[in-house]
């Protein structure tokens, strides 16, 4: 946990705070040189910097303890750190699930075993999520704090679920996902400017996992190592990852009078999993929104990316969601394997031209090329007979290898998100 996160007790710095506030409240405009020179005048400790979110946690416990009765939201507003992330009027809340088998096989996506199927350890929001064990309630509650204590707020949220494949994980565990995201939401309140916090309710340590895959020769896979893991250390933790509909049901209930009430859930999955059944399924889970890989709208692409289904699945998949009245928010891929720029602009002209497609929102993730992805065994390796691209003379043209290798993976992965990849030459 980010214990550092609760740790800040504003009644030990009431001097320095309090002269701090006074003196930013007499500035024009929070920030600039007049910001610094105050920081700077009323230093933390006799030698660190006050961070915003501590100052603004100073106002609030000086406001009350003191009974100061300043205009607080006026304040927070001018100190707000990223004001644009909850400029919508709803603050987004980004939720990693577990480290879980996936269903798909698509060579381009990373298999980092500490991390849900396609996303990397390295990026800020999944070692958050990594933290706090990809316990939902520790994810929530974290980042609701966070905004508040940096001026935005909170009274409606959009959870956002993410991770591999949602419709892969069993119904149980996405109950409990979902119940203790709204847990957290309900019990916002309690612990909002506490200095302790909360405490884990289950969840695994990850982050030691020690195997790494090499994507030029897989021996033992993500579904394999991951899987073996929970068996192995799971025990009781895993087990109590469950919740029942009714439960569910009364948690949603409660969240409707709540302070942080839910006004979206988002979770991401295949379109090839997508069947009447399960979009239902979704909508009953509260769903109001699908984040669907598309990646390709080439079946060749999809097929030499061993993606597992065809531009017919999207097709049905994007029937299902809208006959639910589900938004749509579509993941899709320039630059993989077996395509070319040139197909590239044809299929992305695809993703409006035709009104099957057409999604509500369109996340963009250029492919590139990471070391545990499969896609690394179709690169050409001269004079390494392992692998399968030894063969191949033809290279990448030279302004795409440098590309490539600079690629990260987006933040959000999926249904087959972003990733590495490159435009190889084919096996
Ligand atoms: S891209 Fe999506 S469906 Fe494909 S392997 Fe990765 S997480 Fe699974």
């Amino acid at each position: 946990m980010a214990s550092s996160t609760y740790a800040f007790a504003p009644e030990r710095y009431e001097e320095q705070l309090a002269a701090l506030i006074g003196e930013l409240e007499e500035l024009s405009e929070i920030d600039g040189e007049g910001y610094r020179r105050a920081l700077r005048r009323h230093p933390k400790d006799g030698r660190g910097f006050f961070s915003k979110s501590e100052i603004i946690r100073g106002f609030r416990y000086l406001n009350e303890a003191l009974g100061w009765a300043r205009d607080e939201a006026e304040f927070v507003a001018r100190l707000r750190m990223k004001p644009i992330r909850t400029a919508s009027g709803v603050a987004p809340v980004t939720l990693l699930t577990k480290p879980h088998p996936c269903p798909g096989r698509c060579i381009f996506c990373p298999s980092d075993v500490r991390m849900p199927k396609s996303y990397l350890s390295d990026e800020p929001g999944a070692q958050r999520a990594a933290q706090h064990r990809f316990d939902p309630y520790a994810q929530t509650l974290s980042r609701l704090r966070t905004y508040h204590h940096t001026g935005h707020r909170v009274d409606k949220a959009e959870l956002i679920v993410l991770g591999g494949t949602w419709s892969s994980y069993a119904e149980p565990y996405q109950l409990w996902f979902v119940k203790r995201s709204f847990d957290a939401l309900n019990d916002f309140e309690r612990w909002r400017d506490g200095a302790v916090a909360p405490p884990l309710t289950t969840g695994l340590e990850w982050s030691q996992l020690g195997e790494r895959i090499d994507g030029r020769h897989v021996r033992r896979g993500y579904n394999r190592i991951v899987s073996d893991h929970a068996d192995l250390h799971g025990g009781g933790r895993l087990a109590a990852q469950t919740a029942s509909w009714n439960e569910l049901a009364r948690t949603q209930r409660d969240n409707e009078t709540a302070t942080a009430r839910c006004v979206g859930l988002v979770v991401e999955t295949r379109p090839d999993h997508l069947t009447a059944a399960e979009v239902e399924r979704i909508r009953r889970l509260g769903a109001t929104k699908v984040q669907l890989g598309y990646q390709s709208l080439s079946d060749e692409v999809l097929a030499a990316n061993r993606r597992g289904h065809d531009v017919a699945s999207i097709r049905r998949a994007m029937r299902l969601l809208r006959g639910a009245g589900l938004k749509i928010h579509a993941h899709w891929m320039p630059n993989l394997y077996g395509s070319s720029p040139e197909r590239d602009v044809e299929d992305f002209a695809r993703i409006f031209a035709d009104p099957d497609f057409r999604p509500d929102e369109l996340k963009i993730y250029p492919c590139s090329l990471i070391e545990s992805a499969e896609l690394m065994r179709y690169w050409p390796h001269p004079g390494d007979p392992r692998h399968p691209g030894h063969r191949h003379r033809r290279r990448q043209p030279a302004d795409q290898l440098p590309r490539a290798r600079r690629g990260r993976a987006g933040s959000a992965g999926a249904a087959g998100a972003g990733h590495p990849g490159a435009r190889g030459a084919p096996p």
